[in-house]
């Protein structure tokens, strides 16, 4: 069994202050898979104290050699991206197909879009023509807390460390306490990669333990957060005590409004989309709103669909989906779908228990609901597992009504041929985020949702000026620039 006790605080590995071991159960077996540490919040104070050391150095380094350090972390982690995947799939059950081709190119990905963006930052600029002694400067905000989920356990971690490093903030990571053995591998490489000690510190540990410790911290100045609804509320009120800005990345019940005139492949793109991770995505399609003239057809396929989706151990190659990552969660799922039942959805592919051919793990049936109607349960919450709820519509005012009729507000999904109501529902649709015709967001376009999904936006520049502070300067003298 693994055995990875320590924390990372001030450029070296050190023993939690009060032992707390705490097992990382692999999900595709439940059994362990390695031993961590839980920190406490005195842990915790050691790593923020660290931070704080090392943000007067990491502020004043300038741009370009923060860059060439979050460029050195890149080459760390590209030679060594099969270790990561492996890690990956190991602690929150990714199938290694997904965990090597999505999960782990994550990083990669991002990071070069967010040195991009960061070429493109003028640190220091003219307010406008009419006050020429007018400078407008962003800096680093100051020690921050990063708080990360284990759905997508590098995805977050990057869109949160890579920005805060480029804005000159040195950080604290509180990796998810189910998926931290990704997070320690990455510790590793940002030590190989020379960071100076403080400016990345990681600690495990819980919410209430470490994330809470960290939220309510006089000398972080920021938390940026992503998880449950439940735990962006909670952040918030430990964080207001200190006035610290708080960015969120919060859940999802993202509705899929599929068109009589959609592509030949729209339903089947759908389901797999939401099961995808094995539907612990908070940009899940969850919701597929079906036009009525081919709603039947859409139910059947969807139900084909979702029956031909292998389900097996995350160790296996190849295109199958994974178990989900806990018995909690598990439950959960079960939970929901025992609800869909009960209030008279009409269950298509899937149902309760696992799959008949597995009799161990948390392994979910891929499932399928079709007339499902608004304020049912499954309609209302998010199920973070392999569920995919079907709803009829008659008119595109009724699609938008249903779409928009939820707490949440991350991406909506459409699928028509016809451009002029795509452009429209891209704007009717309350969500930070429309993805239409199958067609992902480019490099560089900002992450985030509105409502109970969170008001942050990582990725690109908006990502990184998440962690600058905008300074207003008169008096300025441009004769000794
Ligand atoms: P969670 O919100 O409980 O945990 C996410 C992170 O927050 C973890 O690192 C956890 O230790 C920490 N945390 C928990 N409570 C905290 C607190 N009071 N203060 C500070 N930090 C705290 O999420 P979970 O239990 O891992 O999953 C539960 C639900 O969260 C899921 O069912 C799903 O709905 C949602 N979720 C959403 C996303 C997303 O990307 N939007 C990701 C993961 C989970």
């Amino acid at each position: 069994m693994i055995e990875k006790r320590d924390f990372y605080i001030n450029g070296a590995w050190v023993a939690p202050l009060t032992p707390r071991d705490c097992e990382v159960i692999d999900p595709s077996t439940e059994e362990p898979c390695a031993v961590i540490s839980l920190g406490s919040a005195a842990d915790c104070d050691r790593a923020v104290a660290a931070a704080k050391a090392a943000f007067p150095g990491w502020a004043a380094t300038p741009p370009a050699t923060r860059r060439a350090y979050v460029a050195k972390i890149l080459e760390q982690y590209e030679a060594r991206v099969e270790e990561m995947a492996k890690a990956i799939s190991m602690e929150m059950g990714a199938p290694m197909d997904l965990a090597r081709n999505s999960q782990a190119p994550c990083l990669p990905w991002h990071l070069k879009n967010f040195l991009t963006a960061f070429d493109e930052i003028e640190w220091v600029r003219p307010l406008g023509d009419h006050a020429p002694n007018d400078r407008i400067a962003l800096e680093p905000i100051g020690v921050v807390g990063l708080i990360t989920p284990w759905n997508w356990p590098m995805n977050q971690v990057t869109l949160k460390v890579i920005p805060a490093l480029l804005a000159g903030c040195p950080c604290v990571l509180k990796p998810s306490e189910e998926s931290p053995l990704s997070s320690m591998l990455f510790a590793e490489f940002v030590h190989d990669a020379g960071l100076p000690p403080g400016v990345f510190n990681l600690v495990n540990g819980d919410g209430m333990g470490v994330g809470s410790r960290l939220s309510e911290h006089p000398d972080v100045e920021m938390i940026s957060f992503t998880g449950s609804t439940r735990a962006g509320k909670a952040i918030s009120k430990a964080a207001a005590e200190t006035l610290k800005r708080v960015t969120l990345e919060l859940g999802g019940k993202g509705a899929n409004l599929i068109f009589a005139d959609a592509d030949d492949r729209a339903v089947e793109r759908g389901v797999r989309h939401m099961m995808n991770n094995t539907g612990q995505s908070c940009n899940a399609p969850s919701r597929m709103l079906v036009e009525r003239s081919i709603y039947d057809a859409a139910v059947e396929k969807a139900g084909e669909v979702a029956r031909s989706i292998a389900v097996g151990p995350a160790s296996e190659e190849g295109h199958h989906i994974g178990p989900v990552v806990n018995k909690r969660q598990w439950e959960q799922i079960q939970g929901y779908i025992q609800k869909g039942i009960e209030e008279g959805a009409r269950l298509v592919a899937g149902g309760l228990g696992r799959p008949e051919h597995l009799n161990r793990g948390y392994f979910v049936k891929p499932t399928v609901f079709a007339d499902v109607t608004p304020g049912m349960t499954i309609e209302r919450e998010e199920i973070f597992g392999p569920v995919l709820s079907i709803i009829p519509f008659d008119t595109e005012e009724e699609a938008i009504r249903i779409a928009n009729d939820t707490p949440y507000g991350l991406t909506n999904y459409v699928q028509s041929q016809d451009g002029a109501r795509r452009n429209r529902l891209a704007r009717a649709l309350r969500s930070g985020m429309v993805e239409m015709n199958g067609k992902s967001r480019g490099a560089g376009s900002p992450f985030g949702g509105i409502k109970a999904s969170g008001r942050a936006r990582e990725g690109g520049h908006w990502g990184i000026e998440e962690f600058l502070e905008v300074k207003a300067i008169s008096g300025w003298d441009s004769a000794a620039e």
